[in-house]
């Protein structure tokens, strides 16, 4: 028997049942990069993350923590009968946890701390300063960070003329613009009156030492406010405490949960840099260290190619620029060399920040782990591409496995090992059509991967459209862009290219409504379409609106006496309370990430029993929101205002997804079709303008394809598409290219190539040209 044979060289996955998976068995070698492929919701991520890598990380949970063992059990062992060979696993895709905001380049790849210890043993020091620790030249701790802004680096300020943007107002009008709205902002009316203040006295009569103390106090007064009676309500008299319009701006600013409370709270902040620190966030003392005639700050903004080529000093700094520069090098390989150590995390891409994981981990040390990768060639240009493999190949040659979910038909050729799941989606898909060398899965019929890897079907020649029209868009200086201008056509498809961090984005996001001078400007993009298990496709979509009403008007419901609101999980009343119509409960885990279970009490369901009571043909709400979005669709087909919504679900290939399926559940590409597919359920009147970014992130080519006929139909009906895309199939499609570069950051920002791809593909600067010059039929 190899079961239990520690030299058996291959990963034996026996009965996989998680998701849609229908109970196969496979093996896999290890120390080998396998490629797992098939098309959207076949279950490639199921057999990767949801059974190989939670597994693995479920022994791991065992074995640092048995006292877990209780919790482990809530959270459920992925659905597999056993498997074999399992080495310890790393994943590199975080999904769900967001980077902080004091997250930055540096922190995320360790190279800060490396450039603290440079600074601290071999900088040089103003003549009798003491040696300071590395400590000291972070600005996240407390020996390190400026005093003035506590490590901001930004001072946040308001002032009268943005609190208060129209002054002939009076306070009842809505003068202090800063305020809550609805009940809240009344409520700080009603104390000022109730505090004596005149409130119905346009602002700028009021008199300045009163208008001050309004605005900005810091005193947060207690008054007995008897309410004005309201719409025949009859309130009762209260407590209020009055907080001043800066007072309120500056707490949610700082601590609201709410990011879009925080937008708007930044509305009325002017940020400058700190003076004390000049936006470094750092002390005076460290400041005062420099090597080479730098600051730690300066370094720390330059791009990292450049700091890769910083000189030693001295024998001693040597070994630590040497650490510094091996470190960087994986970094820029993998295209990643335009961005500075400073660069807050946040405003990273996914992409580039699963690669800058990626880079870090060749420094690791660690061997004998398999990796479990997410698609690690999204936002990466072709020509960047065969880095990816080499970095891969490293990874394996220092003896671990590499086991990549990916779509890039590059990867999949670079592959040892192909594991191909389908043939189609959900319950249509989850089987192992093929495990082996890659080369044999050209003999697998149902293969829609083997279509696209052997068939080589160029995109079919078709006429370029002409514009009707040009919109320009600068001149645009922001980020690596100086002064640059650009022409999009109107009433076409173009696509936007160049290498990672040339500034597609940078000057796509230049396209505003009003310079655009079309009916209506949607950007899709791939932002999560919700961060709580709350939100979820059918209540994005407002279909879940439709389904309520369904519902509320079944007999059942009727006779309970159940309206449209006991159907919704997010209020009480047919939600179970256990979990708040959750379906999952939080559990923390001593020492460990906290994690999901789902809730005792209702098994996930999210609704007490009585509401699960009624039925509508023949099941209850919870079941339909178990639905896929194709048996909905059957389901529905006699509700026209749902099946119209499941209708545009289908035709940008989400068939396979579940109603109820939690948008924190939902990867960035599948957040953006589901936003498409809202835009494409609305009348579709006037010229409208849509922009996408890396439309075919986590895509097949055959949901490529069947995206490109929706987005191409929007084209064919009157309206702008403009894609930034790395997809040659894609761009040899398009009936215009913009070509930005010719390199990333400082040696990009410009246009290099502009037109039809035809002539695009023979510019002779441009990086993209070659790859598309191959790709055009
Ligand atoms: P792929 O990675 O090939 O795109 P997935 O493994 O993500 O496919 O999905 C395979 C199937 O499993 C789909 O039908 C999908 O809707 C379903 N699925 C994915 N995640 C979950 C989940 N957390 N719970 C239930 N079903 C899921
Ligand atoms: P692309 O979309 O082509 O990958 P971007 O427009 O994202 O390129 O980036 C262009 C340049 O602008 C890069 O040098 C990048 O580091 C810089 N950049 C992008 N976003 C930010 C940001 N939020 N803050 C600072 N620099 C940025
Ligand atoms: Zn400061
Ligand atoms: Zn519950």
């Amino acid at each position: 028997m190899h079961d239990r044979d520690p030299h058996d060289p291959f990963v034996r996955v026996r009965g996989a049942r998680e998701h849609n998976l229908r109970g196969f068995d496979v093996d896999i070698p290890r120390d080998v990069l396998a490629v797992f492929t098939g098309v959207s919701g076949s279950g490639k991520s199921s057999l990767a993350f949801g059974t190989i890598y939670a597994e693995a990380q479920r022994r791991y949970f065992e074995s640092v923590a048995p006292y877990a063992r209780r919790l482990i059990h809530q959270v459920g062992a992925p659905k597999v009968g056993e498997i074999t060979g399992l080495p310890p696993a790393v994943s590199l895709q975080q999904r769900r946890a967001a980077p902080t905001s004091r997250s930055s380049v540096g922190t995320v790849t360790n190279l800060s701390n490396s450039l603290r210890m440079l600074f601290s043993r071999a900088g040089t020091y103003p003549p009798g300063a003491e040696r300071l620790d590395s400590d000291a030249f972070s600005p996240n701790t407390a020996v390190g960070a400026c005093p003035e802004c506590h490590g901001l680096g930004q001072m946040h300020r308001t002032s009268e003329d943005l609190l208060v943007p129209d002054p002939s107002l009076s306070v009842r009008d809505g003068a202090i613009a800063a305020w809550p709205g609805a009940w809240q902002g009344k409520n700080l009316r009603d104390i000022l009156d109730a505090l004596g203040h005149d409130v119905d006295r346009p602002w700028r009569e009021l008199p300045a030492g009163e208008r001050k103390w309004i605005l900005f106090t810091d005193e947060q007064p207690v008054v007995t406010v008897h309410p004005v009676r309201d719409a025949d309500r009859i309130q009762r008299p209260y407590q209020g405490t009055y907080m001043s319009a800066h007072r309120y701006v500056m707490k949610t600013f700082s601590d609201s949960r709410s990011p879009a409370l925080r937008a708007k709270a930044e509305r009325f902040l002017t940020s400058a840099p700190c003076q004390a620190c000049r936006g470094s966030r750092l002390r005076p003392e460290a400041l005062a260290v420099t090597f080479g005639g730098r600051t730690i700050a300066e370094l720390a903004a330059l791009p990292l190619v450049e700091l890769a080529g910083l000189d030693a000093t001295s024998e001693a700094a040597r070994v630590l620029t040497d650490d510094l520069r091996s470190r960087i090098a994986p970094v820029v390989e993998l295209g990643l060399g335009y961005l500075s150590l400073d660069r807050p995390a946040p405003t990273l891409s996914p992409g580039e920040l699963q690669r800058l994981r990626l880079a870090t981990q060749l420094r690791s040390g660690l061997f004998g782990v398999v990796y479990v990768l997410d698609e690690p060639s999204a936002g990466l240009h072709p020509a960047d591409t065969e880095a990816l493999l080499t970095v891969l190949e490293r990874l394996k040659t220092s003896g671990n496995s590499v086991f990549v979910v990916e779509h890039h038909l590059d990867v999949m050729r670079g592959a040892d090992w192909l594991v191909d799941v389908g043939p189609a989606a959900g319950e249509h898909g989850g089987r192992v059509l093929h495990s082996g060398p890659v080369a044999e899965l050209a003999d697998v019929e149902e293969s829609a991967t083997a279509r696209y890897l052997f068939g080589g079907s160029p995109a079919p020649a078709r006429d370029v459209r002409e514009a009707t029209g040009w919109l320009k868009t600068g001149p645009v200086t922001r980020h690596n862009l100086r002064g640059v201008t650009a022409e999009f056509p109107l009433g076409v498809f173009t696509a936007v290219t160049g290498v990672s961090g040339s500034g597609k984005s940078t000057l796509v996001g230049e396209i505003t409504q009003d310079s655009a001078g079309v009916g209506r400007l949607v950007s899709v993009d791939q932002k999560p379409i919700g961060r709580t298990p709350r939100s979820n496709l059918a209540t994005y979509t407002g279909l879940f609106d439709v389904v309520r009403k369904v519902f509320a008007a079944t007999d059942g419901a009727r006779e309970r006496g159940f309206g449209v609101g006991r159907f919704s999980f997010n209020v009480a009343g047919g939600r179970c309370e256990t979990c708040q119509g959750e379906g999952f409960v939080s559990v923390e885990l001593l020492f460990l990430p906290s994690t999901y279970a789902p809730c005792p009490d209702c098994g996930g369901a999210r609704y007490n029993p009585g509401t699960l009571e009624v039925t509508y043909q023949g099941r209850n709400i919870a079941q339909v929101l178990d639905l896929t979005v194709e048996s909905a669709a059957e389901f529905f087909a006699d509700t026209p205002a749902v099946a119209r919504s499941l209708a545009s679900l289908l035709d940008v290939g989400l068939g396979y997804l579940r109603l109820g399926q939690p948008a924190t559940e939902l990867s960035g590409g599948e957040a953006q079709r589901i936003k498409l597919a809202s835009e494409l359920q609305r009348g579709r009147r006037g010229h409208t303008l849509y922009l996408l970014d890396e439309p075919t992130t986590g895509l097949h080519p055959a949901d490529v394809d069947v995206l490109m006929r929706q987005l191409h139909g929007l084209v064919d009906a009157g309206h702008t598409v403009i894609v930034v895309e790395h997809d040659m199939s894609v761009v040899a499609r398009a009936d215009w290219v913009i070509d930005l570069g010719p390199g990333g950051g400082d040696a990009g920002g410009r246009i290099v190539a502009a037109g039809p791809p035809r002539d695009v593909a023979r510019s002779q600067e441009s990086r993209t040209a070659p790859y598309l010059a191959r790709t055009l039929p």
